[in-house]
């Protein structure tokens, strides 16, 4: 190797015109670029293999996934929850490159797809030479990332890798190394192709040259690590995050699965315990492999480990996807000597179940839960100080005066929500009409508003807030101040007969909510509790959701369990709830 001393080769070369060179005997091996490490005198090589000569043509549906948004918009610009969201089994795309909780493309990520889309810059389908590559980087030679938004691309299009690795073969040619930002994009690629050979040599080769790596490269290598023969060593880069950082769900997910493929069931169940110690909630596709490996490993801790996932389930209004419902049945249905039967129904407004005839748990809460709930509601969410940074004491002290003067209410209103459910009708209007119709009901009703209501604008004309003023009372908060702390302290204030008008979910509030049980009182108290206007014909007509009499969460009676289940493909606004029911019974 004297032939590649660092002082005739600086930083990473090329060896492809050299192919007696090439350090490692694969098969149809390309080319094989080394590194200098400077501080230790030391070439490592760094192999790229190729599978194929010709390239894998561009897979439309892993196209389609990624333009596929994770959440959308419904008809008035609501939030949907769909299932698509979280109970996939196989890894979406994007979730590669999620370094933390959230399963978004960055911000270079966007503004990289962003250079590419306005160039028109797209991944060849063929490994291109060097020569055939600079001739492209020259056309757009107006681009400084040429590289990085071409493997974004590359990455979008689920390019064949050795497209990939004719265009790191240029790079390294052009620069003599091959950056960070790229050898993660790269990973990305390989991880996501499971060409497992490249995901060791690119972790190799990190190893070597990084002391430590960001969240992204760690999360990459942790998904591709988990699912091979060296997942161990995906526990450990878990060490390395969590020296630094709470690792993200994703993360011990991969983990978890990487452990129960490898029978090992007591780590796996370490590790779960471990995330939901951090405050995280795990994803769908990993309590489903827990219920997987239930079916075909039979051990009484497992088994206690499945329940506690159903009551975690419950404590937390989760709902499973269809494909973690079919995998809690199935587990069921395989306990030995128990002639659990499974089947699948539509709960409708009376509670009852069709299949077996059982009641499900009422909403209502009794007199000690309604009030234990209310003085945890005024203590941690309301005066609490995190939810009120929007809302000064001088305001809520006026509000609580204001709601201890006025008598008990029917409904307190989300006025500004309100407003908004239409864009065909002035806000000022939408709400009138709501408030009269719900005045000829003889309902006592407050009206949460804001102080620019009053300045008689466009929206907020004077003689139809004013006509609003006789048939409800209002409270109008300062412009930035949070309507929820004023809904809840209200609402509670009223008495349990009093409910809510609003499509929020006051999901904010539920991290300030102090324990299990109360978190649970809380949910089951909004749904038996909020109004949703479902329709609103200008002039015409007005209809509310009907409250639920029973509760939507995992329940059980000991010989029954009802699990309520999001069906596939089919979104739910957020305020929803499933209607479709997992029933089980033992026989
Ligand atoms: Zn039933």
């Amino acid at each position: 190797m004297a032939f590649f001393r660092p002082t005739s080769f600086s930083g990473l070369q090329t060896l492809w015109k050299y192919p007696m060179f090439w350090p490692v005997p694969r098969r149809q091996q390309l080319f094989a670029v080394i590194f200098h490490l400077p501080n230790r005198k030391h070439v490592k090589c760094f192999p790229f293999t190729t599978t194929s000569q010709s390239a894998i043509p561009v897979d439309p549906k892993a196209t389609h996934m990624l333009t596929t948004k994770t959440r959308s918009k419904g008809r008035d610009g609501e939030e949907k929850e769909g299932r698509a969201r979280e109970d996939t089994s196989s890894p979406h795309p994007f979730s590669l490159f999620s370094a933390g909780a959230a399963k978004r493309r960055s911000k270079n990520q966007e503004e990289l797809l962003m250079i590419s889309k306005k160039n028109g810059i797209r991944p060849p389908e063929k490994p291109l030479s060097v020569a055939e590559w600079e001739e492209l980087r020259g056309e757009f030679k107006r681009i400084s990332k040429f590289e990085e938004v071409m493997l974004e691309q590359m990455i979008k299009c689920n390019s064949s890798i050795d497209v990939a690795k004719s265009l790191l073969s240029m790079v390294a040619m052009r620069k003599g190394d091959i950056s960070y930002n790229l050898l993660v994009k790269y990973l990305a690629l390989c991880v996501r192709q499971e060409q497992m050979a490249e995901v060791y040599d690119v972790y190799d080769i990190m190893k070597v040259r990084f002391k430590t790596l960001e969240t992204g490269a760690y999360s990459l290598l942790i998904k591709g690590l988990s699912g091979s023969n060296r997942w161990r060593e995906a526990l450990s880069l878990l060490e390395e995050i969590k020296k630094v950082m709470i690792p993200s769900k994703g993360n011990y997910g991969d983990c978890i699965k990487g452990a129960l493929n490898n029978q090992e069931i007591n780590l796996a169940c370490e590790l779960y315990h471990e995330m939901l110690a951090k405050g995280l909630i795990p994803n769908l596709d990993t309590l489903q492999v827990l219920f997987d490996t239930g079916k075909c490993v039979k051990d009484d801790q497992l088994k206690s480990e499945l329940l506690g996932i159903l009551l975690y389930l419950r404590e937390n209004q989760l709902y499973p996807g269809e494909a973690l419902m079919q995998s809690i049945k199935l587990w069921f249905e395989s306990i030995p000597g128990e002639k659990w039967q499974g089947h699948l129904t539509t709960i409708k407004n009376s509670g009852k179940c069709p299949v077996c005839n059982q009641n499900l748990e009422a909403i209502h809460l009794s007199q000690e839960e309604y009030n234990a709930l209310k003085e945890k509601i005024i203590k941690d969410v309301i005066q609490g100080t995190d939810t009120f940074r929007k809302t000064t004491p001088q305001e809520l002290k006026e509000f609580q005066n204001f709601v201890e003067n006025h008598p008990p209410y029917d409904i307190v209103i989300d006025g500004l929500n309100v407003a908004n459910v239409s864009n065909k009708r002035s806000q000022s209007q939408t709400l009138l009409d709501v408030v009269f119709h719900l005045a000829q009901q003889n309902l006592r009703l407050l009206v949460l508003g804001r102080k620019h209501m009053l300045t008689g604008s466009h929206s907020w004309k004077r003689h139809i807030v004013a006509a609003m003023q006789k048939k409800a009372d209002f409270f109008f908060a300062e412009n930035v101040s949070e309507d929820d702390p004023f809904l809840l302290y209200a609402t509670l204030h009223s008495g349990s007969h009093c409910k809510f008008l609003t499509r929020d979910l006051l999901r904010d509030h539920k991290a300030c909510l102090p324990d299990n049980l109360t978190r649970h009182l809380f949910f089951k108290w909004q749904r038996g509790h909020q109004m949703v206007l479902s329709h609103y014909w200008p002039g015409k007509r007005i209809k509310f959701q009907p409250i639920l009499t029973y509760n939507t969460v995992v329940q059980t009676t000991g010989d029954t369990w009802h699990i309520p289940y999001d069906e596939q493909l089919v979104e739910r606004y957020s305020y929803e709830v499933p209607t479709k029911w997992l029933c089980l019974q033992r026989k």
